[in-house]
């Protein structure tokens, strides 16, 4: 989270496909293309999306409360964007002035979940679209975010619901998109390049997380 405006996430999807897709044609041109490159490659034509449900969410338990759409891009992910990474953040804040902020289009920035003290989630934007979060578009539109209620400077705000709701959550994310459950890959907000932000702080217990996320990930949680 924070309080960075969006400016360097403005919208160069287009330009962006448009590139992929006159790579894609010149490759195609030359070589053939393997079957699965080409199914990846369809959903990148303009136009052509995954279908979407009002209020459908990507993980089961979650509620759904959408953001305000100033605060996210529509993407068509992961197939416009690779998604590698899970960005971890705490809000500064109760997790009633994390939803109400993500809905204000002022704010600028919102990340995909907010998990509560108690251990429930609540999804503002779907993993399809970049949410602005990470305060760097290539992180951004790589990634997901994950907030967590409270904060960095108290030791309390983490609670064994919250690490354990959290780590099922990642989890499930890089099972999805096939991410890697290590620390290059599971990183705080304090860790993406240019950031001015120390989330998720000296309290977040990052050996505490992992081991979660791993023993999740094996289906052993
Ligand atoms: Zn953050």
């Amino acid at each position: 989270m924070g309080t960075r405006k969006a400016s360097k996430d403005a919208d160069r999807r287009i330009g962006r496909r448009a590139l992929l897709i006159g790579g894609a044609a010149a490759a195609a041109g030359t070589a053939a293309l393997a079957r699965d490159e080409l199914g990846r490659l369809w959903w990148r034509v303009p136009g052509v999306e995954k279908p979407r449900k009002e209020g459908e969410v990507d993980y089961t338990g979650a509620r759904w409360v959408a953001a305000s759409d100033a605060n996210w891009r529509r993407a068509d992910r992961p197939d416009d964007y690779g998604i590698d990474m899970v960005v971890i953040h705490v809000t500064q804040g109760s997790f009633d002035s994390a939803v109400k902020v993500f809905q204000d289009p002022e704010h600028g920035a919102a990340s995909h979940y907010i998990v509560r003290k108690d251990g429930h989630i609540t999804q503002m934007i779907r993993e399809l679209d970049v949410a602005y979060h990470a305060g760097n578009r290539d992180y951004n539109e790589r990634s997901i975010g994950i907030e967590h209620a409270g904060f960095v400077e108290r030791a309390s705000s983490f609670t064994d619901e919250m690490y354990e709701a959290s780590a099922r959550l990642t989890a499930r994310i890089c099972a999805r998109y096939d991410i890697p459950l290590d620390r290059e890959h599971i990183i705080g907000h304090v860790e993406v390049p240019g950031t001015d932000h120390t989330d998720p702080g000296t309290h977040w217990d990052w050996d505490r997380y992992m081991r979660l996320v791993r023993k999740a990930g094996t289906g052993a949680a």
